[in-house]
């Protein structure tokens, strides 16, 4: 039996004005994921735990058939996956934007979108600055792509309550005071005193004179959040006894992946946004299943289509899906034998609301074995009649492996 998983990320919505009270899943044109309906079984799911935010790291981690209550940490963690970055007991791993503060303000979240080139020579001159200054300095930072990097920090005593620090994202407060968004316990002083000295490290630095020059926001201070420890999930096969394989153009996605012990396919053409290469993913997903027993396919299109509040965009992204994935798939699955294909949002990430929510979504799986139901199109409301009811997330893989 072969399986295969497809996440069109935040693709459900809610009812549109513009289109008659209609969703983009409604009106778009979908042969191939209608037929997953018409010939599958539907229902409803849930991706995220009502205690936890619904962003896509989480909920892709109930897809990928691990229950977030237990092995979500935080986003960092998971993009130090995804980069490769070595870990040890004790390390908690803090996403670290570079920011501009100004007058006490969070001026930018991220410094002006800071060249990757740029940021790096910042985040090794701190590495040089900390260490140099306090001999046995327990941190590092790893530079990332524009504004994103890592900083790890080895503090075995703290590494749980630090985990659990309450660290707003920088973008949530962009022209607000930073001051009281580091008011923590002592436990977390050090921490603060490092985002805090890095105002004095960076803001003298030849490339942010140089920016200052050139008209651009310098990158005069670092901000961490999204901290978490390395969580210990089992890799699918322990767990599911599947060997897996991810295509995905987002890091996030990328470190699930790694984690869950998947193989990362590098698809040329993948970007996580709307030129993504459709094509290329389809036939890398079919060819992946040669050698795999479970294939992921992530797309981030409708998700930056909803974020962007792209009606068309959104429209367009699910219809390529199903022209140039869904479609093949079901064309090349037969030569496999057996197969069951799932597809799903995530999450949703309606338009009016321009950010994920946290509603259920509709699910379609339809299957070589199963008897279908007697809903015919794949959308946010024929799928309750659905005969999968209510799923919870973590619980998907499990029902398509019975
Ligand atoms: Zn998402």
């Amino acid at each position: 039996m072969k399986y295969v998983i497809v996440i069109e990320d935040g693709a459900s919505d809610y009812p549109i004005e513009e289109i008659d009270g209609k969703t983009p899943l409604k009106v778009a044109e979908k042969p191939a994921l209608d037929r997953i309906a018409r010939e599958g079984r539907t229902g409803l799911i849930q991706n995220v735990p009502e205690s936890l935010p619904p962003g896509s790291d989480v909920a892709n981690m109930s897809i990928f058939g691990y229950d977030p209550l237990l092995y979500y940490t935080g986003r960092g963690p998971l993009e130090a996956a995804s980069m490769g970055v070595e870990t040890k007991d004790g390390d908690v791993v803090f996403r670290c934007n570079t920011i501009t503060e100004r007058d006490g303000l969070m001026a930018s979240s991220n410094a002006g979108h800071i060249s990757s080139e740029e940021a790096a020579e910042l985040m090794e001159y701190l590495n040089e600055y900390f260490n140099d200054k306090y001999p046995g300095f327990k941190g590092k930072f790893y530079p990332g792509v524009s504004y994103r990097h890592l900083f790890v920090y080895n503090d075995k005593e703290n590494a749980e309550k630090l985990a659990k620090l309450d660290m707003v994202p920088p973008h949530d407060f962009v022209g607000e005071t930073i001051a009281d968004k580091i008011e923590f316990d002592s436990f977390a002083d050090e921490v603060k005193s490092i985002m805090l000295e890095s105002k004095e490290a960076l803001e003298n630095h030849p490339v942010n004179l140089k920016r200052i020059e050139e008209g651009k926001e310098p990158s005069n201070m670092v901000w961490f959040w999204g901290q978490g420890t390395m969580p210990a999930m089992p890799s699918m096969k322990e767990v599911y006894g599947l060997k897996g394989a991810v295509i995905t153009g987002v890091d996030l996605i990328k470190g699930l992946g790694v984690c869950s012990g998947c193989t990362n396919l590098d698809v040329p053409g993948a970007t996580a946004f709307f030129d993504t290469d459709y094509n290329a993913k389809g036939e890398y997903a079919i060819d992946a299943l040669k050698d795999n027993d479970i294939v992921f396919v992530h797309i981030e299109a409708p998700d930056e289509a909803g974020h962007a509040k792209n009606l068309e965009e959104k429209v367009r992204g699910i219809e390529n899906i199903d022209k140039h994935i869904l479609a093949p798939l079901l064309e090349a699955l037969p030569e496999y034998g057996d197969f069951k294909i799932a597809v799903l949002p995530d999450h949703p990430t309606p338009i009016d609301v321009g950010t994920h929510t946290r509603d259920m979504v509709p699910i379609a799986i339809y299957s070589t074995v199963d008897e279908p139901d007697d809903v015919q199109v794949y959308d946010e409301d024929s799928v309750k009649e659905g005969s999968l009811g209510e799923l919870t997330g973590c619980n998907l893989l499990k029902l398509l492996l019975e």
